[in-house]
C-alpha cells in the first residue's frame, strides 16, 4: 500500500484547502494531535483520501484496521483511497 501524506509546514495553511478544522473520526482539531498521541507536540500529520475527507494518520489507521477489508471512509462511506 502506498501512502502518501502531506505535511503541512505553516500552521494554517489548511484552513483555506478545507471547510472543517476537526477530525471526522477523534473530532479533535488538526492543529493539534489525535488521541493516540501521548505526547503533546508530536508529530501527527493528517491524511487525505480520494472523497477529500481528511483525517490524523493514526486515527485514519486505527479505523481502517476495524473496517478491513472494506475500508471505507467514516464521513461519506466511499471506498477509502489515499490521495
Ligand atoms: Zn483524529
Ligand atoms: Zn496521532
Ligand atoms: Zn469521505
Amino acid at each position: 500500500m502506498k501512502v502518501k501524506i502531506k505535511k503541512w509546514t505553516g500552521v494554517g495553511t489548511w484552513s483555506y484547502k478545507v471547510d472543517y478544522d476537526n477530525c471526522g473520526i477523534c473530532r479533535q482539531p488538526f492543529h493539534g494531535c489525535c488521541p493516540y498521541c501521548k505526547w503533546p507536540g508530536e508529530t501527527c500529520p493528517v491524511v487525505w483520501g480520494q472523497c477529500t475527507h481528511c483525517f490524523h494518520i493514526h486515527c485514519m489507521a486505527k479505523w481502517l484496521k476495524a473496517q478491513e477489508p472494506r475500508e471505507q471512509c467514516p464521513l461519506c462511506r466511499q471506498k477509502w483511497r489515499y490521495a
